[in-house]
């Protein structure tokens, strides 16, 4: 057993949401259920799972939802128009397109015709920009997530050395936003950064969103730090999986045929870190948190004002 506190993402997430129940019964009063509207492209296993999780939450908070599934051969006019429809509709009034998109489909422009009035998830160009200037409106759930965890848990951040791994719109880029905007001093690294350990090291604060299973080792990471663990890989190879997740998770694969294991590589750096975020049961019940909260205000904002 290593020394590292674990940072319970999934007890926060429930608090969270036990917070929430009472924003969703104040909108009833006033006869407004907030919705949700999922548009599925393809039959990618790991999304399908995702969007019922999303899904389960609506129902544990008592907000509607409903899923569009499109086949994986869809074109991107058949998705916007989905999202057009969404866009339209008052009983919708967050809308979640889930990632990725089959690769015919333009994404970029699929996430433009989002509403930003209902883009739950932060990705449009308007909120993205408004997020840029401190003025957060929907910022990306995850990384809202973690901010919210950070704060519950008492972490600190003004004053500290931030490094972020990972560059992408949804998680590394609003992650280093948000850090800066709470007055960390912020690093961001990826594929290109060279010696990464040597950056990481200087951390108080390591956040990894790489998608690479266990590549942050003990020795990218300084003794004391705070690291919260984004990456979600399925590890299907039993080897692998005692070698990243330990033997009693490793079982998973003969039961499940696979297990979930992060980007960090726990077993070794939950032995050198101050505090760290488990995978399955950190980040992810979190981003969840964070997409019911952006739907209840959303539709505070869309029908409640
Ligand atoms: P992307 O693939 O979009 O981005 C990965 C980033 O990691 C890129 O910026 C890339 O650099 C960088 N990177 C890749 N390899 C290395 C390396 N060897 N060293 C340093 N940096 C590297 O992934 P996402 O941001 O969408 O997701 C990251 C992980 O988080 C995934 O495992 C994903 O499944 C998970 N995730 C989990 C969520 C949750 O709710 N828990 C939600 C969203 C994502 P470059 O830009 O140079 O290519």
């Amino acid at each position: 057993m290593g020394s590292a506190r674990v940072l319970d993402g999934a007890a926060t997430a429930r608090a969270i949401k036990e917070e929430l129940k009472a924003d969703v019964a104040s909108l009833a009063s006033r006869r407004v259920r907030p919705g949700l509207g999922v548009l599925l492209v393809g039959d990618d296993p790991a999304s399908a799972v995702y969007v019922r999780s999303k899904t389960r939450a609506c129902e544990e908070l008592g907000l509607h939802h409903e899923t569009a599934a499109l086949p994986a051969s869809a074109s991107t006019l058949e998705v916007m128009a989905r999202v057009d429809d969404y866009n339209r509709r008052p009983e919708i009034d967050g809308i979640l397109v889930q990632l990725p998109l089959p690769p015919q489909v333009d994404t970029e422009r699929v996430l433009r015709l989002v509403s930003p009035a209902k883009d739950v998830d932060g990705f449009h160009p308007e909120n993205v920009g408004l997020l840029v200037q401190k003025r957060p409106r929907f910022v990306a759930c995850t990384p809202a997530g973690i901010m919210e965890l950070l704060r519950r848990e008492g972490i600190s951040v003004a004053g500290q050395r931030a490094v972020v791994v990972g560059r992408s719109d949804i998680v590394g880029k609003p992650m280093a936003l948000l850090l800066l905007h709470a007055d960390a001093t912020v690093t961001v690294c990826h594929s290109k950064t060279r010696d990464l350990a040597s950056v990481t090291r200087e951390a108080d604060l390591l956040v990894a969103a790489i998608g690479r299973a266990g590549l942050v080792r003990a020795e990218h990471v300084k003794p004391g730090a705070v690291v919260v663990d984004v990456g979600m890989n399925r590890i299907e190879d039993a080897a692998q999986a005692r070698e990243l997740a330990g033997e009693e998770r490793a079982e998973q694969v003969a039961r499940k045929g696979y297990v979930l294991v992060g980007d960090v590589h726990a077993p070794s750096v939950r032995e050198v870190a101050g505090a760290l975020t488990p995978v399955p049961g950190g980040v992810g019940p979190l981003t969840i948190a964070l997409l019911m909260k952006n739907t209840v205000k959303a539709a505070e904002r869309l029908r409640a004002s």
